[in-house]
């Protein structure tokens, strides 16, 4: 007899292969069934409802914001992107509502509401979704739908994206079912028309085609530690219904189909009648018929009803970006030398300074990083041996340190 038919459960009898899971104590096992029976016990005698629904969890979450304090959130840590802002905060509202329902007798049942975000890298498409799942309280994670692949396929299955999520909770799976799921480079996974490519062209279809169930929201079975899904593996089923999934891309190229589909909608009116779009306000116009010009699938689409867009940031925005949201780059610098008991200043030209070079970089907020990074490395790889308890960075400082770095010339 192998030894995992030797294993019974000390309550009911059943052998380890029929269990999901077998816990061991010192004398005995338990089942997963029975455990969960015994909690069902406990709470009755205790009188505790038990905490397996979402609804009970959305409790927990204790959703009493509205939308405008959710955007009045954002705004400590987002600068610009003012639609963005109230798209999610009505669409983050709207979900969380329709969770918390009290579900009425023939009360309609209200849509999901997943949500894209259009935008160049760097605009706060990750920071947005993090910003609010921190707000929630909510487990949050970030996938790159990149390494997903069809089943099958060398890659990570779809299914892997609720691994993390339950990863993100602790493996705690009512709390994982309210979750948030950010998934990046969604764009990336677009089925390219004219692409010489025919099975790049499949794999980025089948993946949409797998999203497909964990959008509309179905149970799913995962696999715990994530990994290709095999036969003997013992599986959580993880209920979609009330997660929130949250795609973010840079579509790069979107704006020329926007641009055509305004055109041709303007054609038969007179030349004075059409709107004069401005470049970088193209994005604005954007509609979910255009992520389907871009090649997502109309499946998929349908099941992210929601489309926002972040604006490319210009040099005001970066500015603003460096020193005022609540855990702006400044500031987390300083906080960095403070630990060392070191106050850390820069001459007002120095911000201006940083934004310039990050803008030749075309990295958005990320540039800004790496131009202080490379100012100051080398204060902050001195500076906590030494007696100095005050550091200024002039103007000068910050020329020569960037002239010196490989930053310089990768421009
Ligand atoms: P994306 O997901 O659009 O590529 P991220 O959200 O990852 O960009 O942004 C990268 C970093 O840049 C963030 O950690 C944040 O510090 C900063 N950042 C980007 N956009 C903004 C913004 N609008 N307001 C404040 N910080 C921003």
């Amino acid at each position: 007899m192998s030894e995992e038919t030797n294993i019974h459960c000390s309550f009911c009898g059943r052998s380890k292969t029929e269990a999901e899971m077998m816990i061991a104590g010192v004398d005995a096992h338990i089942c997963d069934r029975c455990v969960e029976q015994a909690g069902g016990i406990l709470h009755t005698e205790l009188g505790e409802a038990p905490q397996s629904s979402p609804l009970d969890v959305a409790g927990k979450v204790e959703f009493d914001f509205t939308p405008v304090q959710i955007k009045a959130h954002l705004d400590e840590y987002i600068i610009g992107q003012e639609q963005a802002k109230r798209t999610m905060a009505v669409a983050v509202y709207n979900h969380y509502k329709r969770i918390g329902l009290v579900p009425l007798k023939d009360a309609p049942e209200v849509d999901k509401s997943n949500i894209v975000i259009v935008g160049n890298t760097g605009t706060g498409k990750t920071l947005m979704a993090r910003t609010i799942a921190k707000l929630l309280n909510v487990p949050f994670t970030i996938v790159d739908a990149t390494v997903l692949t069809e089943a099958g396929y060398v890659g990570e299955d779809v299914e892997s994206i609720l691994t993390r999520l339950l990863q993100a909770a602790d493996y705690d799976l009512p709390k994982a079912q309210v979750g948030i799921v950010f998934i990046d480079e969604i764009d990336k996974i677009a089925r390219k028309g004219d692409n010489p490519s025919i099975t790049r062209d499949v794999s980025g279809e089948g993946v949409q085609q797998g999203l497909l169930k964990l959008l509309e929201g179905s149970k799913v079975n995962v696999p715990p530690k994530g990994g290709r899904k095999h036969p003997d593996q013992k599986y959580i089923e993880v209920d979609t219904t009330n997660i929130l999934f949250v795609a973010g891309g840079a579509f790069v190229g979107i704006e020329k189909k926007i641009g055509s589909r305004l055109n041709s909608a303007s054609l038969g009116y007179s030349k004075e009648s059409r709107q004069h779009v401005e470049d970088d306000e193209v994005l604005s116009y954007i509609t979910p018929s255009d992520l389907k010009s871009y090649g997502l699938i109309p499946e998929l689409i349908g099941r992210m009803p929601i489309v926002t867009f972040m604006s490319p940031l210009d040099k005001k925005a970066l500015r603003a970006i460096l020193t005022l949201p609540k855990n702006a780059l400044i500031k987390q610098y300083q906080h960095l030398f403070h630990m060392d008991e070191i106050s850390l200043t820069f001459d007002e030209a120095v911000y201006d300074y940083i934004v310039e070079i990050a803008l030749d970089y075309s990295l958005g907020a990320r540039g800004l990083r790496s131009v202080c990074e490379a100012v100051l490395t080398d204060h902050m790889f001195d500076a906590p041996g030494l007696e100095a308890k005050e550091i200024h960075i002039t103007l000068e400082y910050a020329k020569s340190q960037i002239e010196r770095s490989s930053l310089r010339k990768a421009i």
